[in-house]
């Protein structure tokens, strides 16, 4: 059964560039498309910018040097360089040093307002994207919930950054989602804990294996689950979790998204009894928030201009339409908590998989465009790279890359036409 529904669009908003979705890809992509002087719409569906780093609670920015230099030159040093002001390791860490970076996230929430707000980017927060016209790979229109009223906005050059890559599948784009049998990794729903002792826990670090063993015989969680990474301290006693998985979740329904997020919050209380229970220094330890959306880690994949794969990977390719270096190892999670399964991810990472130090990969120009679009193009987690890939590139760092490369090829393609 279907239904058709037809209404007159009022409010038409006409910009140079629009941008969907305002995590860091959406963010790097905005700032540096606007400082060109360009009119820039940034627009987001929840009440700040930073997406999984802010919302989600996502605790660290995974490394960004690759031991020499940082890889996230630009728009994602300059936020690392107000991130880090007051750090022990400022120095070392924005010349390179391989080592991830624990944040505030209601700090990294104010950094990228600032940053919006200096560039003058045009913000909507509380709006989404729920439609694209389009005809023969071209987007002529986009249409957005304003808490108020929908909108209609032209744009010369649309940029897709909402992670999912929703505006490409909107706009009729190829995608892939996750493996062959389109088995995509758990998310995970982050949370913050308080009153840690953490000179107590500094001690007990290498038994945390041994902790978690014990308390799955102890039968504590309900589905055991062995990758357990973090805390990450952000202050004297406050550390961020990023640790749960909520297997087998539909991460792009929003029902699948509704049980994903209650199974969260159960998770989190079990972690936290956890902590308190079998780990020196978390005796006092409190829930202080779950983060308000799922932790999604993998869902669509555009199918671009060029698919950056594992062979790329391997060689520590260059292209000559370079638009920047990974040096994230592929890291990606499992569909269950079982010992045979972390196993394999800790040989992935260490050993098949493994990046050193001074080593990386390029990502090209074509990533970034799904494949015929001549004014789309896509940023962040769902560019187009093979599975094994993504496992990789979704990190922040590269997200700021991807971002900033979107925002200046938009800026190009515009001062071509
Ligand atoms: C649990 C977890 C742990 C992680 N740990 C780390 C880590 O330690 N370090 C690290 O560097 N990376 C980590 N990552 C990876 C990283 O956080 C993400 O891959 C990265 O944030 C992706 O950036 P993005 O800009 O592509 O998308 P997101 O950060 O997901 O941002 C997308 C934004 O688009 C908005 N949006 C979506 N649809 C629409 C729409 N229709 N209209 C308007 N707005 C929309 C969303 O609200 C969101 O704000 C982790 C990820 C997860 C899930």
């Amino acid at each position: 059964m279907s239904e058709t529904y037809q209404k007159e669009i009022n409010n038409i908003i006409n910009t140079d560039i629009a941008i969907f979705g305002g995590g860091p890809a959406g963010v790097a992509a905005a700032v540096v498309a606007s400082r060109e002087g360009k009119k820039v719409l940034l627009v987001e569906k929840s009440g700040c910018l930073g997406g999984m780093g802010t919302s989600g609670l996502v605790p660290a920015f995974m490394p960004s040097g690759d031991g020499n230099k940082l890889l996230c030159e630009g728009f994602g040093t300059e936020v690392l360089e107000r991130v880090l002001v007051g750090h022990e390791n400022r120095e070392a860490l924005l010349n390179g040093f391989r080592k991830s970076i624990p944040f505030d996230p209601e700090k990294l929430k104010l950094i990228y307002d600032d940053l919006t707000n200096e560039a003058s980017v045009n913000v909507k927060l509380f709006t989404k994207a729920i439609d694209v016209i389009v005809e023969n790979k071209e987007i002529s229109g986009v249409l957005i919930s304003e808490n108020e009223q929908l909108t209609m906005v032209h744009a010369k050059q649309y940029i897709d950054t909402t992670g999912d890559a929703t505006l490409s599948y909107y706009a009729g784009a190829k995608y892939i989602i996750g493996d062959d049998q389109g088995e995509t990794m758990p998310p995970t729903l982050c949370f913050i804990l308080s009153g840690i002792d953490y000179s107590k826990y500094s001690n007990v670090i290498t038994h945390m294996r041994d902790y978690v063993e014990k308390a799955i015989g102890d039968q504590i969680f309900i589905t055991p689950d062995r990758h357990v990474p973090g805390p990450f301290r952000w202050g004297e006693n406050v550390v961020g979790m990023n640790c749960g998985h909520m297997f087998d979740s539909d991460c792009l329904s929003s029902s699948g998204l509704t049980k994903a997020i209650t199974w969260g919050r159960k998770i989190a209380r079990e972690f936290t009894t956890f902590y308190q229970q079998y780990v020196p220094g978390f005796e006092n330890a409190e829930l202080c928030a779950t983060a308000s959306v799922v932790g999604v880690r993998e869902t669509r994949r555009i199918v671009g201009e060029y698919v950056l794969t594992i062979e790329d990977y391997k060689k520590r390719n260059s292209f000559e339409d370079e638009i920047g270096r990974c040096n994230y190892s592929i890291d990606i999670h499992k569909g269950n908590g079982s010992k045979e399964s972390f196993t394999q991810l800790v040989t992935e990472m260490r050993e098949t998989y493994h990046i050193k130090d001074y080593e990386s990969f390029g990502i090209p120009l074509r990533s970034l465009i799904p494949k015929g679009f001549t004014n789309l193009l896509v940023a962040g987690r769902c560019i187009s790279t093979d599975r094994l890939v993504q496992g990789s590139v979704r990190i922040m760092p590269t997200c700021f890359i991807t971002g900033q490369a979107a925002g200046l090829e938009a800026i190009r393609r515009i001062n071509n036409l």
